[in-house]
């Protein structure tokens, strides 16, 4: 381990005062109802960053009603498309401005790299916010040629109030993926951030009312799950409910969405995704892209290449390179520039994951390389490789959402399909090789929403994402998460005289 630190600039990064700790209910920053609030914790130290308003059903009932009215009577739906584009555009323009310091939040709040929120995370996410920007004038229905003498078409109209539910693991890229299309949609709504992250959701509903987004279009409740989370899954009056999550919260959500008004839901839940590895692959790429595949932001990503298939041929080489790589990778202080792993979010995650770390030794898995917790205080873990895993032991078949790889060795193309798709998730894949037989055939038989052909995260914001079996259903980025927070509604009149008449 390189370093840690508790301090703020060690780094040269001076950590700004929390400026946002309230709910943001329409177009105020407020306390919560029952005056509560919860700790939010820097997973480096274990240390407070700041109080945070503690939401639960009075407050998501009141960011409910303001959603409800801006709908139903507000600007922000009736709005040209082009005009609600010019909002969004001034929107990722200012988090733009605010890379830095929205950087640091999420860096403070979740343990990410700074470097790779100052780079990465904070524009795209003003990146996606713009390509929702250029679609919102894009909204529109068709003519339908009806079988008689009618003229028929359709509109798309937003769907209504939506509930967005969001995890920990990427608060900004959560948060952006989420609203935008909502918004460009037409749609109001409350956001709930998790309870681990909640300080970035805070400054873009700053910078969204900076925007010119109107008061109660966009809210923001922060808490608890089964609190401020269950009161919006439950809400008679919220129309859609979009959460990305563990698949079991999503199995409650599906069923508090069924018990209450049957509104939409959306869900974009756990991974456990296989990297399949070919004999003609180059040993030297394949096993820099299993490294990044299982410790990019910590293994907490929910399409990390969690399970590792290599062909018996190069399986050897390949083990003695993905050792010596793992070893080399330095886990760290988020804030210094020569890290590539911060800690986990936080001690339950990282208690978690050492818990299936004992559990796979104990399941007889060999352990190659890791396996132990690092530092002496904040919640930094060993990358870790269990080698010789069997698909039926649970380090194969549980998310563990840390940096923990299951690597197998498989002999037939039949075999690797079979192993790959042996799982109840269905996110994401990664397939290398040369063949271009071999990864048409592979890419087509694997059950999963998202894959990768000699590459992995390849990401875009105009790249669907989302699962298969119980990854969930619906899609977030492109143009499939515009469409989830829009309904189709049919028109038809007579073209000449009624038929009745
Ligand atoms: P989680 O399911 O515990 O929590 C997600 C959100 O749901 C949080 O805001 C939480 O407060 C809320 N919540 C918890 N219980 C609830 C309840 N009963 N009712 C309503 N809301 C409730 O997940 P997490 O630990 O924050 O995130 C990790 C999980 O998210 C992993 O399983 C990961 O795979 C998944 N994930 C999926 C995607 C995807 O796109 N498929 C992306 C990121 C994370």
């Amino acid at each position: 381990m390189r370093s840690q630190s508790n301090g703020s600039s060690e780094y040269s990064v001076e950590i700004p005062t929390i400026k946002f700790t309230k709910l943001f209910v329409n177009g105020k920053f407020v306390d919560s109802t029952s005056g509560k609030t919860f700790e939010t914790i820097d997973p480096r130290n274990g240390e407070v960053i700041a109080k945070i308003a503690e939401g639960d059903k009075e407050d998501v009932d009141l960011a409910v009603k303001a959603a409800r009215e801006a709908f139903d009577h507000g600007p922000w739906p009736r709005l040209p498309g082009s005009e609600r584009g010019r909002i969004l555009m001034k929107f990722a323009e200012l988090i733009d401005e605010n890379v830095e310091e929205l950087a640091i939040l999420d860096s403070i709040d979740a343990g990410k790299l700074f470097s790779t929120g100052k780079i990465i995370d904070i524009p795209q996410a003003a990146n996606t916010v713009r390509y929702y920007a250029g679609a919102a004038d894009k909204i529109h229905g068709e003519v339908l040629k009806m079988s008689r003498e009618f003229h028929g078409y359709t509109l798309r109209e937003p769907i209504g109030v939506v509930g967005h539910i969001i995890p920990w693991n990427f608060p900004s890229t959560m948060f952006v993926a989420k609203v935008s299309p909502a918004l460009a949609a037409g749609c109001t709504m409350i956001v709930k951030p998790a309870e681990q992250t909640p300080l970035s959701a805070l400054f873009y509903a700053h910078l969204a009312k900076l925007a010119g987004i109107p008061d109660g279009v966009l809210n923001v409740i922060t808490g608890f799950g089964p609190t401020a989370g269950g009161a919006i899954s439950s809400h008679m009056d919220i129309d859609m409910v979009s959460f990305t999550g563990s698949t079991d919260v999503g199995r409650e959500i599906m069923q508090a969405a069924a018990k209450s008004n049957l509104k939409t839901v959306s869900l974009e839940l756990g991974g456990k995704s296989p990297l399949v590895i070919f004999d003609d692959a180059d040993v030297e790429m394949a096993s820099s892209l299993a490294l990044i595949g299982i410790l990019y932001n910590k293994g907490e990503i929910c399409v990390s290449s969690s399970r590792v298939l290599v062909q018996e041929g190069i399986y050897d080489e390949f083990t003695k390179k993905l050792k010596e790589k793992m070893e080399a990778w330095a886990v760290g202080d988020p804030f210094d520039p020569k890290v590539q792993q911060g800690p986990q979010v936080d001690k339950r995650q990282f208690e978690k994951i050492q818990s299936y770390i004992e559990h796979g030794k104990r399941e007889g898995a060999t352990l190659l390389t890791g396996g132990k917790p690092l530092g002496n205080k904040g919640y930094y873990i060993q990358p870790t490789v269990f080698a010789d895993v069997k698909d039926d032991m649970l380090i194969a078949q549980d998310e563990i959402f840390g940096p923990v790889m299951a690597l197998m060795k498989f002999k037939t193309i039949e075999e690797a399909i079979q192993r790959a798709n042996n799982t109840r998730y269905g996110l994401a894949a990664g397939i290398i090789t040369k063949d271009l037989n071999v990864a048409n055939t592979v890419s087509r038989s694997i059950r999963a929403g998202i894959i990768w052909i000699n590459c992995y995260f390849a990401f875009d914001r105009d790249c669907p994402y989302g699962g298969y079996k119980q990854s969930g259903f619906g899609r977030d980025f492109g143009m499939d998460a515009l469409y989830k927070y829009l309904q189709v509604k049919s028109i038809a009149t007579p073209l000449y005289n009624s038929p009745w008449l």
